[in-house]
């Protein structure tokens, strides 16, 4: 390469034409397309002989450990340029920033890219001239100094200084790399494997960018990737989607592991020699959270002496969450923060408990390659369970599909996030998304059935941070007026004002779906007209089956109709209907309905023939 050429490719210029092109090309022969222009570019900057470091740490900013975090989202930006521009914030340019995520303030090509909002305003305000000089290094440092910059005043500096030096389009993709999402439609994992053969699996057990690149300078030369190594975190292994009916057809095996889908932040711990350290999924590091070794930290202190004194290394897979030990209970993740921060006398603090799903190395040894079945048995020989503090999986073995609906029955009558399903034979595989292991949510479920507008006539009251309050209601249909005539009222429980209340049979149970708000609007709001049920005295208006009778009931005339969807109306004698959903979920509150607007039993008959049909 000679000199012009050098010059050239280390542009700044230059790579933002490689990612217009890139952005730009559509259709099925894209991939194959991109992958070629990149390795092209990559080889001329073998050529040219330095590292390509600098260059691919701008084509994956997502994954570059070396400029962590920039502080600064799309909001701060929009406030930067505004400010940059001298833009009154009323103008029409000030408020299609302000508001690039509104339809119809900024253009509805670009609504919801920041980027390119912004180069829709730049392109008219630019006072750059002429073609930036700019290399690819000199952008390296601009975005280390914005990455430590500490105030507004600092970033607003830095981002002044790409103004006046880069042209629109090349601050398009500056802030692309800002935002670590470059909108190419290449993962790390296509990009790596263009690079070098061996890239992705190295950064697989290293997670490290910088030495991925700097080891595999030559393409030609392979390396052996050995497996993990304590105190580098690795990319874990990840869920698949796979609809219920096909699960057991994609396992392929007699047998699978059922696990509930813990719904706190994914956690690898490193063990040595009592020294911790602790790895999110996206290998930040939460050591200085949770603790190095048995002096800090809010989780190593108390777990730091649980393992077999013969066991000097190891790395666990699991899922930090926090417990609640007043009400012996997890918390939703985001209240780790004040957990923390809870003064309670040490035994009764909320805090977080590590919930171990797998074992990855012991010993100097790597078990990756061997079957999960083989792995977990290691678990109680490496360590024993701290209630509260750190705790292993618990799984069941299962069969059939019939037995991953019960599972996903329970879990929605509990609340939880969903199933995880694995193959007891399966190796654990690294960045991958495995099909070894299918992830089954509540919400993944098609609805077969149409919504359907029912009456809340009881409730259950729930436990552990939902305890006090109801947690599930039950619902019931309207019985069609023909139905009751001629029928017995034998009710001991009427008065005068439910006397000429339509009649109402029990059909389903929901405890899932709704947002707390909505929760208390159900229950709390109406709390004085919810009375306890006394089951030998059942209101006059309601059929109910004895089995799962409710705490508390709420009179028609007092209660709401409720827009629920499920999967299913399947046969059931737990109900007065003779019927109930399959996955029931809550949609909305249908304000705009009474309760003699509620679906009646015979159309819930017609519309179960209905789906039946289907
Ligand atoms: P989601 O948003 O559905 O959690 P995701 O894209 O974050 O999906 P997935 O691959 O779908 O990640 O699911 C894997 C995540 O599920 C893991 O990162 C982990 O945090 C979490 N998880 C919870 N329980 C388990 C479990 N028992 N086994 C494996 N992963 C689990």
């Amino acid at each position: 390469m000679n000199d012009h050429d050098t010059s050239k490719y280390e542009r700044f210029s230059n790579f933002c034409s490689l990612l217009e092109t890139l952005q730009k090309k559509t259709g099925r022969a894209t991939k194959i397309f991109q992958k070629d222009i990149i390795q092209r570019y990559f080889n001329k900057w073998r050529l040219y002989g330095g590292s390509l470091f600098p260059v691919i740490r701008l084509l994956l900013p997502h994954i570059d450990k070396k400029r962590l975090n920039y502080r600064i989202k799309e909001k701060t930006l929009s406030k930067i340029y505004v400010n940059v521009l001298c833009l009154p914030p009323e103008s029409p340019d000030g408020r299609t920033l302000i508001n690039w995520r509104i339809p119809g303030k900024a253009k509805m090509k670009t609504v919801g890219d920041f980027a390119s909002v912004l180069y829709g305003v730049l392109l008219k305000r630019s006072t750059f001239t002429g073609k930036s000089v700019l290399t690819i290094s000199d952008i390296n440092e601009k975005l280390d100094q914005l990455n430590q910059a500490e105030s507004f005043d600092q970033q607003k500096d830095c981002m002044r200084s790409f103004y006046t030096s880069l042209t629109p389009l090349e601050q398009k993709w500056i802030v692309r790399i800002i935002l670590k999402d470059l909108k190419i439609g290449l993962t790390e994992n296509s990009i790596l494997n263009i690079y070098h053969p061996d890239a992705l699996n190295m950064f697989n057990v290293c997670s490290d960018l910088y030495e991925v690149v700097e080891s595999l300078n030559d393409s030609s030369k392979r390396i052996e990737i050995n497996g993990l190594s304590v105190f580098h975190p690795f990319q874990p292994m990840l869920c698949e989607r796979i609809p219920i009916n096909n699960c057991l057809k994609v396992l392929n095996t007699n047998t699978f592991y059922i696990e509930n889908k813990l719904d706190g932040e994914r956690i690898q711990l490193h063990m040595k020699n009592g020294e911790f350290q602790y790895w999110s999924r996206k290998a930040t590091q939460y050591t200085k959270a949770y603790g190095s070794n048995k002096n800090n930290g809010t989780l190593t202190p108390f777990i730091y002496d649980v393992f077999n004194p013969s066991i000097y290394e190891c790395i666990l897979d699991g899922e930090m969450l926090v417990y609640d030990p007043n009400i012996d209970d997890f918390l939703p993740f985001g209240s780790l923060k004040t957990a923390i921060l809870d003064q309670s006398d040490e035994k009764m603090k909320k805090r977080p408990c590590f919930v171990i799903f797998d074992v990855l190395y012991v010993n100097g040894k790597c078990l990756t390659n061997q079957p999960m079945i083989n792995r977990i048995k290691l678990l109680p020989e490496i360590m024993k369970e701290k209630y509260g503090y750190v705790m292993f999986h618990k799984r069941e073995e299962a069969k059939t599909t019939n037995d991953i609906i019960k599972a996903l029955e329970k879990i929605i009558e509990l609340h939880g996030e969903g199933l995880v399903i694995k193959d007891p034979n399966s190796t654990y595989e690294l960045g991958t998304r495995s099909k070894r292991w299918i992830k089954i949510k509540p919400e993944y479920i098609n609805s077969l059935c149409d919504e359907l507008d029912v009456l809340i006539v009881g409730g259950y009251y729930g436990n552990g941070y939902r305890r006090g309050k109801i947690s599930h209601f039950l619902c019931a249909v309207l019985k069609d007026k023909e139905d009751i005539e001629g029928e017995n009222n034998n009710d001991n429980n009427n008065n005068k004002d439910t006397k000429d209340m339509p009649h109402f049979v029990s059909f389903c149970k929901f405890g899932t779906g709704y947002s707390l708000n909505e929760l208390e609007g159900l229950s709390k709001e109406k709390n004085g007209n919810w009375k306890p049920l006394d089951p030998n005295n059942i209101p006059s208006w309601l059929s109910l089956e004895k089995k799962d009778m409710p705490d508390v009931y709420i009179r028609p005339d007092h209660s709401q109709i409720v827009q629920l969807k499920a999967t299913e109306i399947v046969p059931s004698v737990a109900y007065s209907a003779g019927v109930t959903l399959r996955f029931p979920r809550f949609e909305k509150i249908r304000e705009d309905k009474t309760y003699e607007n509620c679906l009646t039993l015979k159309e819930l008959i017609q519309l179960r023939n209905l789906s039946s049909g289907r």
